[in-house]
């Protein structure tokens, strides 16, 4: 990274950041609910080389991108435009506009990646993440992680124009090896609770079905936008707010047939990130394989209550469950993107291959299977500190 932004730039970086891609294990469509989600950062990462200048030139690479140079100006930025530039510039942009003006003398910046882009596994936080925690440390700013995660989701929300919760960003600036990451979205207070699938004998799948379906934009705010009226019916602030022993009660006073389905899901999924908790930390070890119906419950419910999942995100769940993992279901956004598999590590292999099968039976095209070990959030990794 560091000789290809010298070769770039003329002059070598102060230094390399990386931020990891997620997946998340329990609590979908909860975060701006300000609800409980709880995602893990995946190996996968945004590295990205930068140097700051003075001025004011904003200048951005991606190795992974065909194409020049990107050279903006920092000091006047404008929302909705760029392409993929306009994730680390909204990071800069949201940055300026708070105050740490010390971020418009410019910088340069080249990235290169492997989280897969477009996948459900947020290649745009980590990209955010990595920007954020680099400036920060170049400028001395003083950030703690939300912080950093406030600002990339505000690029994300303001600048680049897509309505994200703070989920993704916070497990990308947060999460710890070895960890899931336990997330209050009212506060952003975390919990990093213990999930040593190796020790277990067991192993997490990513089973990316390929899919990108264009409908996700409208339905993400048809979703958010459901679950605000119902709270508004039900006279709470937030889904949040609503216990989930006051579920049977709160469906008597909605008559709307969706926003019953939509309030239902979200208050049990909340419901579920408790119960996903308890399992993993009451005994020594916790119970991790106990985990995997729960999944499974949550998956039905984005299916048949939310309903965001799809034809391959359902086949995933089936054929993986059918073949023997303790639990599946979609993970992220929904309408295609990537499922999570919880298996014995003895089993993956065949589990994986029961996928495949089942895909290539419907004629889908190949999904991409990978482990996925609990890893770090963002870091710097030169110079060592
Ligand atoms: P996801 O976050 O699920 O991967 P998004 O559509 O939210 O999908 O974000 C993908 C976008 O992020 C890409 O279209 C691109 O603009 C940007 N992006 C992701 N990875 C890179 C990269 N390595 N280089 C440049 N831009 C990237
Ligand atoms: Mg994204």
């Amino acid at each position: 990274m560091a000789r290809d932004f010298t070769a770039l730039y003329g002059a070598p970086p102060e230094g390399v950041w990386a931020a990891p891609g997620r997946v998340n294990l329990i609590g979908e469509y909860t975060d701006f609910n300000e609800g409980f989600v709880m995602p893990l950062a995946l190996p996968h990462t945004v590295v990205a080389a930068v140097r700051r200048r003075t001025d004011g030139v904003l200048r951005l690479h991606s190795a992974d991108i065909p194409g020049p140079v990107a050279e903006l100006d920092a000091t006047a930025l404008e929302p909705r435009s760029g392409g993929w530039a306009a994730y680390p510039a909204g990071v800069l942009w949201a940055l300026a506009r708070a105050g740490h003006t010390a971020v418009l003398g410019g910088a340069d910046l080249h990235l290169a990646s492997t989280v897969p882009t477009g996948a459900g596994l947020s290649s745009s936080a980590a990209l955010e993440v990595v920007t954020a925690v680099a400036l920060d440390e170049l400028h001395g700013l003083g950030l703690d992680r939300p912080a950093l995660a406030r600002y990339a989701q505000r690029a994300e929300n303001d600048f680049v124009g897509v309505p994200c919760g703070i989920m993704d960003q916070m497990a990308s600036a947060a999460c710890v090896p070895g960890h899931v990451l336990h997330l209050d979205c009212r506060d952003l207070t975390v919990r990093q609770i213990p999930f040593d699938l190796t020790a277990h004998g067991l192993t997490l799948l990513v089973v990316d079905t390929r899919v990108q379906h264009a409908l996700g934009d409208g339905a993400y705010a048809e979703r958010r936008a459901g679950c605000e009226e119902g709270a508004r019916q039900l006279g709470v602030p937030h889904l949040r707010d609503l216990p989930y022993r006051a579920l049977p009660h709160a469906f008597a006073r909605l008559d709307d047939e969706r926003l019953r389905r939509y309030v239902r899901h979200v208050v049990s999924d909340d419901h579920r990130v408790a119960r996903v908790v308890a399992l993993l930390t009451s005994g020594t070890p916790g119970d991790l394989r106990a985990i995997g119906p729960v999944l499974t419950e949550g998956h039905a419910s984005l299916r048949d209550d939310l309903r965001i999942s799809c034809p391959e995100l359902d086949l995933v769940v089936s054929a993986a469950t059918a073949a023997g993992a303790h639990g599946a279901r979609m993970t992220g956004g929904g309408f295609g993107g990537s499922a999570v598999v919880l298996t014995e590590a003895a089993d993956a292999e065949r589990i994986a291959a029961a996928v495949h099968d089942a895909f290539a039976g419907a004629a889908y095209p190949a999904p991409r299977v990978f482990g996925a070990r609990p890893s770090a959030g963002a870091r710097r990794l030169r110079p060592a500190s």
